[in-house]
Formats: C-alpha cells, sequence, structure tokens
C-alpha cells in the first residue's frame, strides 16, 4: 500500500506544521489589521504588511463544500471513496482538507454542519490537521 502524502514544510509553513504535530491549529495574522489568512506566507494577502504572527485556531468550523472523490490517489484507495472540503474556520479563512469520519454521501454533509479538527497522524512526527463532525 502506497503511504499518503506527507506535505514538505517550507520556511513560511514550518511553524504550522510544528504546532500541528502537536495537534493544534494555528494561522497566519496581519498585525496591522488583524486579519487571519490561509494560507502561510510572509505578507498580509490584504494590504501588504510584512508584520504577520500567528494565532491558534479554536479548531472549529463549518463545511463550506466539498466534492466525493470516486477515483482515488491510490494512497487513498484503502479508505475507498473520500470527501475533499473547504472549511470555513470561525477565524475568517477557509482551509482545504479532507472531512473524516462520516459516509461519503452528499446526504450526510450538508453545507455549513459543523465541523473540529482532528489531526491524522502521517508518520516521522507529521500530523495532518482534517475534520469531522461535531457530534450533536
Ligand atoms: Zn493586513
Amino acid at each position: 500500500m502506497t503511504a499518503k502524502p506527507r506535505p514538505v514544510p517550507t520556511p513560511d509553513t514550518q511553524f504550522y506544521w510544528d504546532r500541528a504535530a502537536e495537534e493544534e491549529l494555528w494561522l497566519p495574522r496581519c498585525d496591522a489589521e488583524g486579519t487571519v489568512f490561509w494560507y502561510p506566507r510572509d505578507f498580509c494577502p490584504s494590504c501588504g504588511s510584512r508584520s504577520v504572527s500567528w494565532v491558534r485556531a479554536s479548531g472549529r468550523g463549518t463545511l463550506a463544500a466539498f466534492v466525493v472523490n470516486h477515483t482515488p490517489h491510490p494512497s487513498y484507495a484503502a479508505d475507498g471513496p473520500y470527501v475533499i472540503a473547504l472549511v470555513q474556520l470561525e477565524e475568517g479563512p477557509r482551509l482545504m482538507t479532507n472531512i473524516l469520519g462520516v459516509e461519503p454521501d452528499p446526504a450526510q454533509l450538508p453545507i455549513g454542519m459543523p465541523v473540529e479538527v482532528v489531526f491524522e497522524d502521517r508518520g516521522e512526527g507529521l500530523k495532518v490537521p482534517q475534520f469531522r463532525p461535531v457530534a450533536a
């Protein structure tokens, strides 16, 4: 079986992956205007400020959009069809991710469904933030 892809940290994302390894979700924030944004970079995409810091996210959000992938990459084949989603985070940005712990059936994936972060261990100290439905 092929292992699932392992993201390769860059200088802009090293902090993010280091915190994810500790099962914490952090997001970049513009110090000038307070805008929280995604993806990590060394400037604010709203105002261009180079004063950027990190804030810990709540890990909660809602399902904004999704597709069910029925022809997965070989590394995902053992899981069968799976959900690729955009999650609207409480802090503002949207994050591309997978939804775990739910049938890959559109009837089970209402837009606006509350979700929370979980961390998938990809080995060698790397964990990938994923999301699951919040238990009712
Ligand atoms: Zn800004």
